[in-house]
């Protein structure tokens, strides 16, 4: 890019580097430093079961707090992550580091249900991916059976049928698969049929303003039908509200997650949802 092409490359540094870009500029070569310099953690989110209100499990959010940069939300780091090629060290950190959490819990006799991590597109796309979540469940201790993995539907837009092979071979060892941010994506509903998963994730953006918003009450209900039809548990992102609880739990939804009950914890925090 830095080629020049006369008169116009003036222009284009003039108007390409603007205050934003500088801030993304920073922002990648902190990331860069990040996990040899500790400045990441992990903080953990309950679900709930709708009906029993007992915890089904943790979701892990990643934290990144740098000496300069401050705190960082991964709404704007991850993307960077992904694009960067940081993403695979990271995700296998977060799992790493997930599961450790959750051998320590059960080790220390709590019932944990699952431990949930998420997965970047990317990561689902290498070829190692399912080697490298058998050698961590390996390392670690944890049963498969305690964890689940939520993938996001933009695997759909390269090569789904190797990935779909992949999810088979992971689900098969017994771990759990969800589709996150449900609805946001390009899933189309043919492949829904064929994928390996066992739960929806009902995105926060259908949650927003429930029971009042009539378009996300219709929404939110077409995808909980749409689950039970395909035998698939819904869980509802962001509900923070008692009036969204109510509308969900009625609507047939499986487990909740949100603000309502806590918000992300370090593990030290949660000995109430353990
Ligand atoms: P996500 O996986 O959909 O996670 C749910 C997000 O909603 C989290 O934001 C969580 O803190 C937030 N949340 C939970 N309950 C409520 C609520 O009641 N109200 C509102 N307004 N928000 C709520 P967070 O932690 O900032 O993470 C944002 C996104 O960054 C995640 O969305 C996920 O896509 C990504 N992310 C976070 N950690 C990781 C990670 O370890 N790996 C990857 N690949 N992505 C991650
Ligand atoms: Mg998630
Ligand atoms: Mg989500
Ligand atoms: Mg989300």
């Amino acid at each position: 890019r830095a080629k020049l092409d006369g008169r116009n490359s003036y222009a284009f540094y003039t108007e390409s580097l603007t205050k934003e870009s500088i801030e993304h500029l920073k922002l990648q070569s902190a990331l860069h430093d990040a996990l040899d310099k500790k400045n990441f953690h992990l903080v953990y989110q309950p679900k709930l079961d709708f009906v029993t209100m007992k915890t089904t499990g943790f979701e892990a959010l990643l934290r990144w707090r740098d000496p300069v940069l401050g705190n960082v939300s991964p709404a704007k780091f991850i993307p960077i992550a992904e694009k960067i090629g940081l993403i695979n060290d990271i995700g296998l950190w977060v799992l790493k580091e997930a599961c450790q959490q959750g051998v320590k819990w059960i080790s220390q006799g709590k019932k944990i249900g699952r431990i949930a991590v998420n997965v970047a597109g990317p990561q689902l796309q290498r070829t190692s991916f399912v080697d490298e979540v058998k050698l961590v469940l390996e390392e670690t201790g944890l049963p498969a059976s305690a964890l689940e993995l939520e993938v996001t539907e933009s695997f759909m837009m390269s090569d789904p049928e190797v990935v779909i092979r992949d999810l088979q071979r992971l689900g098969e060892m017994g771990i759990e698969l969800s589709i996150d941010d449900f609805g946001t994506g390009y899933s189309s509903l043919s492949y829904l049929k064929k994928l390996p998963i066992h739960k929806l994730k009902l995105d926060q953006s259908f949650v927003r303003d429930l029971p009042m918003d009539h378009d996300n009450a219709a929404i939110a209900k077409a995808v909980i039908a749409l689950g039970q039809a395909l035998n698939l548990k819904v869980v509802a992102e962001g509900v923070e509200t008692e009036a969204q609880a109510e509308f969900l739990r009625e609507s047939g939804c499986n487990e909740a997650q949100g603000y309502l009950y806590s918000k992300p914890r370090l593990p030290e925090a949660l000995k109430d949802f353990l």
